[in-house]
């Protein structure tokens, strides 16, 4: 496992701190340095390439044993681009060129600079990228390559981009590719154009869908296309080092906002489709994330992932600082805690952001692990017992896979697209899908993140949520047809493709929900109040809702929530399984309002289609700011089972599986003590008292 540090983002930190850094650096536990090698910096004059303070940076690091990430910055291009590419700018939505700026954390490097769809901008890209690549293969202590970091190309553009002519050429190019022939392109989108000249990109939000999710869908396409391009140059001269790239946020939190179209950075499953894995940056103090907003980004991230490399790219190393803002500290304990809830989730790679506070603009005083929060001291202490342990059980955390989980959530990017279209953002659906996966989270039900053209996982899932999927397609239809015909339980909620991905709106009887269940949506109603009640078998939940309600026709099925129009929750018969249709939204009101009432929910209706907990918390039992968070998985053979504590109780009472573990001991992996494992009629238990830091790792014996 690499547990490092980012050190350098040149020219900071100055040459005179480089050896004591290093050193400092291995003796607190950490095994492993990132260095941004800057392209403005690297080639700031065309053509030489200057690298003497990343060569002694290797050395150095090698010197103390300390493995080297680099990260290649080709997104801070060097001030003569424009000069050398003539005609290279982007454009933006009203069709002005797009001046680029010092980014505003980097001292030196335009950005967004020229638009890599210039074949001259990314030819001269390829040869900083080659220059680097081959100057570092040979490096001996040279661990891997993170080739984009945060997937930025669009940062300071100041309008939506890029209309130039390379980009508007590649996306009607992408437009043929995908339709074959303009005919086919004028059948689908019911369009009468004369050629593929005639289409122009979605504007603005608010106005006709279908060009503006087009173009969405070929942005998201044309940045995983960038990052493969990326990724297929380092690996043709460094084959044997794994290839990453990492995004600020995990695709189904890139909702989009002003001057960003929905997940406009690229998809993470395609990513891993064709790179050695997938990371993300995460800053938990910054942002306030709990246990379940945390694991949430790290499970988005190893459902991306598909069984590749998740690298945990960026963790908040100290203090936040933008501009004169004062954020929460960083204590140890926390920073332990995101350590090992990411190494539970799957991580491989641990990076934080950074060693020291930063020095330039308005990240300036911030986020250094060794930074003056006054809490460093404690930190590396704590990282040092983490570093020591990860060396230990190298091989046991290396070969830990999380368990297989039997429910999925199913994340739609063409639903963000028809979102942004019409709001600017998609938040309703991110926050419906977060809705979902947190109380599976805060339920410790192991779930995947199905993306909408990843769909072979279904063939292991016993359940699949469509939180808000507003959109569907023939392909997709088919498959969860067949996925609910061969047993599995599908859980829609209003308006469960009611759009095709060309954004044409379809009556509720021509829908797929209503072809597979035989009865239809009425239409939409306003709420008249904030909640409805839901019976199942005998157990009533009162449940938040949002937006509008859509009742379903009865005479089919089971109604589980009756509304004066019709059924607000029904449940049909498909094949060998079920098809759960909600006519309202449950996961963002949740989101929003807490309810417990939606997670016994939730966990009802998994246990309904034949899920069955492996481990289950006893006691305590959640409640809105407290819950135990479990995470369990495998390696060589042994089980091993994470447990975080929350902060208002001290014992925690598990139930397993009844031959979860092969014997009556188990051991915490942080603590070094032994616990037992008590066998009784529903299975095996075990009372766990809250160690110092307030999380065990058990591992069988
Ligand atoms: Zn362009």
């Amino acid at each position: 496992m690499n547990l490092g540090v980012q050190y350098y983002r040149a020219p900071f930190p100055e040459e005179k701190y480089w050896e004591d850094d290093l050193a400092r650096i291995k003796d607190s536990g950490l095994n492993t340095v990132q260095f941004w090698v800057l392209w403005a910096w690297v080639e700031s004059k065309p053509g030489e390439f200057r690298f003497e303070d990343y060569d002694r940076l290797v050395e150095l690091a090698d010197k103390n044993g300390l493995g080297v990430i680099l990260s290649t910055i080709a997104e801070i291009q060097p001030y003569w681009i424009h000069r050398e590419v003539p005609g290279s700018e982007m454009i933006d939505h009203t069709g002005q060129k797009v001046i680029s700026s010092n980014r505003g954390e980097c001292h030196f490097g335009l950005t967004p600079g020229g638009c890599t769809d210039h074949p001259g901008v990314w030819e001269r890209m390829q040869a900083f990228l080659r220059e680097v690549a081959t100057r570092y293969r040979t490096a001996g202590n040279l661990r891997g390559w993170d080739a984009w970091n945060e997937l930025r190309w669009n940062v300071q553009a100041d309008g939506l981009v890029c209309f130039c002519e390379h980009t508007l050429r590649a996306f009607r190019d992408w437009l043929k590719a995908k339709y074959g022939s303009l005919e086919e392109l004028n059948r689908v989108w019911k369009r009468r154009y004369g050629s593929f000249e005639e289409i122009l990109p979605g504007k603005l939000p608010d106005r006709p869908y279908t060009e503006m999710m087009a173009f969405e869908h070929f942005i998201t396409w044309r940045a995983n296309q960038h990052g493969k391009d990326r990724y297929d140059l380092i690996k043709s001269l460094d084959p044997d080092r794994p290839v990453t790239v990492h995004a600020a946020s995990p695709s189904p939190l890139t909702g989009g906002w002003g001057h960003d179209h929905a997940i406009n950075r690229g998809n993470d499953w395609f990513y891993a489709d064709d790179l050695d894995g997938v990371g993300c940056s995460s800053f938990p103090k910054w942002s306030g994330m709990d246990d379940a907003d945390f694991g949430m980004r790290v499970e988005y991230v190893q459902s991306a992932s598909q069984g590749k490399l998740v690298w945990l790219s960026e963790v908040q190393g100290g203090r936040a600082a933008i501009g004169f803002q004062v954020y929460m500290p960083v204590d140890a304990i926390s920073q332990q805690r995101y350590t090992w809830n990411g190494i539970a989730c799957g991580a491989d790679t641990i990076l934080f952001w950074c060693w020291r506070d930063e020095v330039f603009g308005r990240e300036s005083a911030g986020f250094g692990l060794s930074g003056d929060d006054g809490l460093a001291e404690e930190r590396l202490a704590a990282m040092s017992i983490t570093g020591g342990l990860i060396q230990e059980h190298s091989d046991l955390l290396k070969s830990y896979r999380p368990a297989k989980p039997q429910v999925g959530v199913f994340f739609s990017p063409q639903t963000y697209y028809l979102s942004w279209a019409q709001e600017g953002n998609a938040g309703r659906s991110m926050g419906a899908l977060q809705g979902y996966c947190r109380s599976l989270v805060r339920s410790s039900i192991p779930y995947v993140v199905v993306e909408e053209e990843h769909l072979d996982v279904l063939s292991d899932l016993k359940i699949l949520f469509m939180p808000r999927n507003l959109v569907t397609d023939e392909q997709t239809e088919n498959a969860l047809a067949r996925f609910v015909e061969g047993g599995g339980t599908l859980v829609c909620e209003s308006e469960c493709g009611a759009f095709s991905s060309q954004g044409l709106y379809r009556y509720p009887a021509d829908r797929f929900t209503a072809r597979l269940s035989g009865i239809r949506e009425l239409g939409r109603r306003s709420l008249d109040a904030d909640s409805i009640r839901v019976s199942i078998d005998g157990q009533v939940f009162d449940l938040g809702v949002t937006q509008w309600l859509t009742p379903w026709q009865t005479g089919a099925g089971n109604v589980l929530s009756q509304g004066e129009e019709g059924a607000l929750v029904t449940e049909v018969p498909v094949g060998s399984g079920n098809i759960v249709l909600c006519g309202a939204y449950l996961g963002d009101a949740y989101l929003q309002n807490y309810t417990r009432d939606f997670e016994i929910f939730v966990e009802t209706l998994v246990r309904r289609s034949g899920w069955a907990p492996e481990i289950q918390v006893v006691s305590p039992e959640p409640t809105k700011d407290s819950f135990v968070y479990v995470k369990s998985g495998e390696s060589m053979g042994k089980k091993i089972v994470f447990v975080f504590f929350p902060a208002d109780h001290n014992q925690v009472h598990l139930r397993f599986r009844s031959d979860f573990f092969s014997g009556d001991r188990a051991k915490d992996l942080i603590s070094g003590e032994e616990i037992t494992v008590s066998s009784t009629i529903p299975g095996q238990e075990c009372l766990l008292n809250a160690p110092d830091w307030r999380f065990s790792v058990l591992v069988s014996e």
